[in-house]
């Protein structure tokens, strides 16, 4: 069973909570809550895999590899239709919810962002959250937990995510990838509490030289004129939207494997629907984690400015660019590289509730501007 969560790095009470439930029996619905970035959703289909498993999470079975994978008939995933998870989503789990599953010992839910589950949606849902048949889970997935209507979170029981510590994030890195003590402690740091973005900085040139895009962006914003400004502003987010394509673009060659498993018509068209969720889930969480790569590198940028203004060097998280931020923050420039962390922080917090991408991160562009003119 440890196999099934190996890849989830520092959640130790997570993991301990579902490996306990997997062995001891589980509860109808869980609430994985906690940063992105940080194993929920891988940990979402491996919870997933061991309910749906005989041998209770064997890992390694085909029920296991294919719930792993997202491409097991019985785990169905369910993710915002634009931007909420409508009511019609959650008409369609009620109707099938009695139906025993096709091959597997239960039938499992994942519900991805689950706060975007709208009244309508969310009442629907309570009706079958209260009294669900005894073969089916459900796991609701959310990095905006405190968004969700307290009757639905108060049904399920908790399982809290946290980012994950750096020492944790490099000692693996080292482990897993070979990577050198130096380069393993700098994107441990780099990226702040995310084990994803740390494996992409650590696998991916393409991912390092986006960071370094990012930090020019971030070093000359402030000098920027209008125009530059825009240009900044345009070529940020279709470098997010862009990668998001591509991200998605493998996922055809997957569900054409599970057509291969598939046995008959009924789990055909399944998996075929399951694939256009899939497509769309991914494709949001890629944007949103490309979103919180623009945003978690400027406000890393201007907080390693104001350390480097108070010659606190140990403090800074791009250790790499030490000489830069000596020249670029003076002493006395600590307030207004403070200033620019907090108007990237409101960036964030508004991305988190769903505000037009442009305006929170061309607002977020201006007040930048403004802290650090
Ligand atoms: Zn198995």
């Amino acid at each position: 069973m440890e196999g099934l969560f190996e890849d989830i790095v520092g959640q130790e009470l997570a993991v301990s909570i579902l490996a306990r439930a997997l062995a001891q029996g589980a509860s109808h619905a869980y609430l994985f809550t906690g940063p992105a970035g940080v194993g929920k959703s891988e940990a979402a289909l491996a919870f997933a895999a061991g309910l749906a498993c005989r041998e209770g999470g064997c890992g390694t079975c085909t029920t296991c590899r294919r719930a792993l994978e997202g491409l097991h008939p019985d785990v169905e995933m369910v993710a915002p239709d634009g931007s909420s998870i409508l009511i019609d989503q959650i008409r369609e789990i009620n109707s099938h919810v009695a139906y025993r599953p096709f091959e597997a010992r239960a039938k499992v839910y994942v519900l991805f962002e689950a706060e975007t589950m709208n009244q309508q949606a969310a009442n629907a849902f309570l009706r079958t959250l209260e009294e669900p048949p005894p073969h089916v889970h459900f796991i609701l997935v959310s990095n905006a937990a405190e968004r969700m209507l307290p009757t639905i979170a108060s049904r399920c029981q908790h399982v809290p995510f946290t980012r994950t510590p750096a020492p944790l994030i490099a000692g693996h890195l080292e482990r897993r990838y070979g990577l050198t003590k130096d380069d393993a402690r700098l994107y441990s740091r780099v990226a702040q509490g995310s084990l994803a973005y740390a494996r992409e900085l650590a696998t991916s040139a393409e991912a390092r030289e986006r960071r370094g895009r990012l930090i020019e962006s971030a070093s000359t914003l402030p000098e920027a004129g209008l125009l530059a400004t825009e240009r900044m502003l345009d070529e940020t987010l279709l470098a997010v939207e862009k990668r998001a394509d591509h991200q998605v673009e493998g996922l055809d060659a997957k569900r054409d494997k599970a057509l291969d498993w598939a046995g008959d018509a009924r789990t055909r068209s399944w998996i075929n629907k399951m694939h256009d969720q899939r497509v769309r889930r991914e494709r949001r969480r890629a944007v949103g984690m490309g979103l919180e790569e623009v945003t978690g590198t400027f406000a890393g940028w201007y907080r390693d400015m104001a350390a480097s203004s108070v010659g606190a060097e140990d403090a800074v998280l791009n250790q790499d660019y030490l000489p830069q931020l000596h020249l670029e923050a003076p002493p006395g420039r600590t307030l207004p590289c403070l200033q620019a962390v907090m108007a990237v922080r409101k960036a964030q917090e508004r991305l988190r509730y769903n505000v037009d991408t442009r305006c929170a991160v061309g607002d977020m562009f201006r007040a930048i501007k403004e802290a650090l003119i």
